[in-house]
């Protein structure tokens, strides 16, 4: 399959600066080493997935001069290849039921000797019977992976070799039905013959665990290249709280492009090119290693 990377947005809300750069770090590290460059609508969310956020948000990728291959892909269309990897998980007796609810988690998660963070193993070890027993009591299960490696790393452009625990047994699906993140995205980027994954690195940490999920799966582990975000003059994570943050706040409904063109330079001065105005223009050569704070 041809070299892809992608940007994997959720359709949960409009961009801000931050992700709006993320996405054009994405597809300047795709484009620049001769790669496709795919675009993937993460809405298993169903909840907080909407249409219209979809909309505004693949108009704002094409107003900064962002461009992809193919049809732009669901995860809401997907759920048989989750289902597949689900049963190959089975077949391999890598998968077991949980019957807890996220408060049983927590107060076993609690207790002296857990380890924070972790899942504290409830109902890794159940008996047949003691499955039934819960079922029959009305319990809905999720499905955890019973993780059987400790630890996994990856490498990445920016972090370098990079080791994170896995054997939290990640939830493949939820006790709702709803497919957890960790398994969609590491189905679908092999599916989708995506060999370069570039994100911000709030993500960093999920990394091994999906690169681990990968190898379980028997599929191929990406190139990861995890960026830096961008903050807010408050030192953190750029969010709504900050203002205009949207490309819509600053360019209107209309996408005005002078003001569209003004938030072009700022991603291309935020990695170095002061003064130019076209992503095209761009490599990622010069690209600081540091959050980047945006000022208003
Ligand atoms: N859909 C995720 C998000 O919008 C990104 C997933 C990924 O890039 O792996 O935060």
């Amino acid at each position: 399959m041809t070299m892809t990377g992608r940007f994997a947005p959720s359709p949960t809300g409009d961009f801000h600066l931050g992700n709006l750069r993320t996405a054009a770090l994405a597809w300047l590290a795709a484009r620049t080493s001769g790669r496709r460059f795919i675009l993937r609508i993460e809405d298993i969310d169903r909840q907080r997935s909407k249409p219209e956020f979809e909309a505004r948000q693949l108009a704002d990728l094409a107003a900064i001069g962002l461009d992809w291959d193919g049809e732009v892909v669901r995860q809401s269309e997907r759920y048989g290849l989750y289902e597949d990897a689900l049963r190959r998980l089975q077949a391999d007796n890598l998968t077991f039921e949980c019957f807890c609810s996220r408060r049983e988690i927590q107060e076993a998660a609690s207790a002296p000797h857990a380890i924070p963070g972790h899942y504290p193993g409830t109902c890794r070890n159940l008996t047949p019977d003691q499955r039934e027993e819960r079922r029959k009591a009305g319990r809905k299960a999720s499905i955890r992976l019973k993780t059987p490696v400790t630890n996994w790393t990856v490498t990445d452009r920016y972090a370098g070799s990079y080791s994170g625990d896995v054997d939290d047994d990640m939830v493949l699906r939820r006790a709702d039905g709803m497919w957890a993140y960790n398994l969609a995205v590491v189905v679908d980027d092999a599916a989708q013959g995506v060999d370069q994954v570039t994100r911000g690195d709030d993500l960093l940490s999920s990394a091994p665990r999906q690169a681990a999920l990968a190898h379980l799966l028997g599929l191929p582990e990406p190139e990861y290249v995890h960026v830096p975000l961008v903050l807010g003059p408050g030192g953190k994570r750029l969010a709504k709280r900050d203002g205009a943050v949207t490309l819509r706040d600053i360019a209107g409904e209309e996408l005005d492009p002078a003001r569209v063109r003004d938030v072009i330079g700022w991603i291309a001065e935020s990695i170095g090119f002061a003064g130019v105005y076209d992503l095209s223009e761009l490599n990622l050569s010069r690209l600081p290693k540091e959050p980047v704070v945006w000022r208003p």
